[in-house]
């Protein structure tokens, strides 16, 4: 019951049209993570059978240079071979113990010498746990219970911080989803992205209530609308004069956008930092951590409850440590110079076209807006002409190019997107600048 089947999308991917017609069955809306299910620009989801380098190939044998790096994780590429060879050797000292690790140390030590202000870390199993727990952590450490986040910041899906307000004012929040309580949600003050006065007056309003600021350290969720100037900093000095802590989202842009994450590149330090997706290697693995005498309240040091059957585990460890190990300078350098290539050829796409747009990066980390003006916050974002995107991906995805299927993401590169992989996005981003153009609105 594939619930795509009257979009004007071609299907010529018939052995994933009934992978996924299989999957309806059995799993709501047939994916285990929604942005998988190409609502946003219909058409069937591509059921993905082996990836290797910059390369996946699909259910129906098709071959695809792949921009989305499972959403970030996959920055050595696919299957690589040193990552793969630790996960086997991993393997084959047993899968789980649920005792403590040489391999989960070790995992932490090279995150904490690459981050300064990261004193200790608590791994965990999802970005959305890190989240989760840093919260629970901010709030049990402050004794406060409100938190203050941004429109358009993503941070996993914790019941209070899938919340977004209605207007640019600061604003107490009513719940996104059905699910999430009033009570959840109404500790939650969520503020315009890149408004610092916003911040300031919020503070203010709720003297000694606020427990902290969690931001993404340059947010990707919206598409890549990166901090303005000062912004992160301002953050920082609002959390201090109020007794709150200041918590970075770093699970996307964390051993990414530089070694040492998006710390690295605007050095302001966080109390609380949260990590995930490059650092599990293709598992698993995620993280909090920051000021060793907040994590010190943290169980069994300290009273704050947080745990994990499968947290540390040996198998996801082995990938992290071994990938970060590999991730030296001359492959951040290889990252950037590669995302710096395939923008320098989209925009000459779209420009030959006559199309507007922004392409707006953070690091590697880069996404196309369909706008003629700069997108500072999630307002912005979401006045792109999204339809053009659409017909963009479409083409794209038929000239085997395989994008975010949606207008609100970063797209993601690797070291192994190769001179042939940027010769195939070259080759298709004609046409798909020409369907971007010819593009109406319905
Ligand atoms: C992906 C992401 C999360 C959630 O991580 P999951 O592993 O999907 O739970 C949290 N914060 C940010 C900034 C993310 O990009």
């Amino acid at each position: 019951m594939s619930a795509q089947s009257e979009t004007p999308y071609p299907y010529d991917a018939p052995v994933s049209q009934a992978l996924f017609d299989r999957a309806c069955a059995v799993t709501p809306g047939g994916v285990n993570s929604p942005v998988r299910a190409f609502r946003a620009v219909g058409g069937t989801p591509r059921f993905m059978v082996s990836g290797k380098g910059a390369y996946l190939t699909d259910a129906d044998g098709r071959e695809y240079v792949d921009l989305v790096c499972s959403w970030g994780p996959m920055i050595l590429g696919h299957s690589h071979p040193e990552v793969i060879a630790a996960v086997q050797e991993a393997v084959s000292h047993g899968t789980s113990f649920g005792t403590p690790g040489e391999g989960e140390v070790a995992l932490a030590e090279e995150m904490v010498a690459r981050i300064g202000p990261l004193e200790q870390v608590r791994l965990v199993s999802s970005g959305t746990e890190a989240t989760m727990s840093a919260i629970r952590l901010a709030r049990g450490f402050t004794r406060r219970t409100k938190v203050i986040k941004f429109a358009g910041c993503y941070h996993g899906h914790v019941d209070s911080l899938l919340a977004a307000a209605g207007s640019g004012v600061a604003t107490f929040a009513l719940p996104d989803t059905p699910g999430v309580t009033g009570a959840q949600a109404g500790d939650t003050i969520v503020l315009p992205y890149n408004d610092l006065e916003a911040v300031q007056e919020a503070f203010h309003r709720h003297p000694g209530e606020i427990a902290c600021v969690i931001t993404e350290a340059s947010p990707g969720n919206m598409g890549v609308v990166p901090p303005g100037p000062g912004f992160n900093q301002g953050l920082k000095n609002a959390c201090r004069e109020n007794g709150a802590l200041y918590i970075s989202d770093e699970v996307m842009t964390g051993f990414r956008t530089s070694r040492a994450g998006w710390f690295g590149i605007d050095g302001v330090v966080p109390d609380l930092m949260t990590f995930g997706k490059v650092m599990g290697g293709g598992f698993p693995a995620a993280a909090f951590g920051g000021r060793a005498d907040v994590m010190a309240h943290l169980a069994p040091a300290g009273p704050v409850y947080q745990a994990g059957t499968l947290s540390g585990n040996p198998v996801a460890t082995a990938a992290g440590l071994a990938q970060l190990r590999l991730l030296d300078d001359a492959a951040y350098d290889k990252v950037d110079a590669v995302s710096a290539q395939i923008q320098g050829l989209v925009s000459e796409a779209l420009n030959k076209e006559g199309v507007a747009h922004q392409v707006q990066t953070a690091s590697n980390m880069f996404s196309v807006f369909f706008t003629n003006r700069p997108v500072r916050d999630y307002e912005d974002a979401r006045g792109q002409e999204s339809f053009r995107f659409t017909a963009f991906f479409h083409s794209l995805l038929a000239g085997g190019v395989y994008l975010p299927p949606s207008s609100f993401e970063s797209w993601f590169v690797s070291t192994a997107h190769d001179e042939r992989a940027i010769q195939k996005i070259a080759d298709a981003l004609p046409a798909a600048a020409r369907a971007a153009a010819e593009a109406t609105a319905e």
